[in-house]
């Protein structure tokens, strides 16, 4: 069972910013930029291109309306998108509010105290 299934059934917390019948986002543990959210099915699958061509348009059509979300709650030059699964193998979207190159490259992170991601998650959830 991968990490976001434990966050999904809710055996660990996260800071959830929006949930349908499929999907969860929540932001980031470790973000490389305030507002940095992960975007994941419930349903556990290892790789994007491994998903049904519906299912995979649904996960981008649930992120579609986090990143309109996290753009509405974070003013940027742009919400950023990338999907690598690397680290944590059960398909997830990042969506990064952009002002620099550095902040899509997963060198530079932010620390957030527990109350912002708190805040943080509480906006972004009531612009969704
Ligand atoms: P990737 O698999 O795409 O390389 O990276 C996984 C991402 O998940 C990383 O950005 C990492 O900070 C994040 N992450 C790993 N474990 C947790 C966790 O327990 N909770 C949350 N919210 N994020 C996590």
């Amino acid at each position: 069972m991968s990490i976001f299934t434990k966050i999904i059934t809710g055996e660990i917390p996260s800071y959830k910013v929006a949930e349908n019948a499929d999907f969860i986002a929540f932001l980031d543990i470790n973000p490389n930029a305030k507002g940095h959210t992960l975007v994941v099915p419930k349903k556990e699958e290892n790789k994007i291109f491994d998903l049904s061509k519906e299912d995979y348009t649904s996960l981008m059509d649930f992120s579609y309306q986090v990143a309109k979300a996290i753009e509405k709650t974070l003013p940027c030059k742009r919400i950023g998108m990338s999907v690598i699964g690397l680290e944590v193998p059960h398909v997830h979207v990042h969506l990064i509010p952009l002002n620099a190159m550095g902040d899509i490259q997963f060198m530079q992170k932010v620390a957030l105290s527990k109350c912002e991601f708190v805040t943080l998650a509480e906006e972004i959830s009531k612009n969704f």
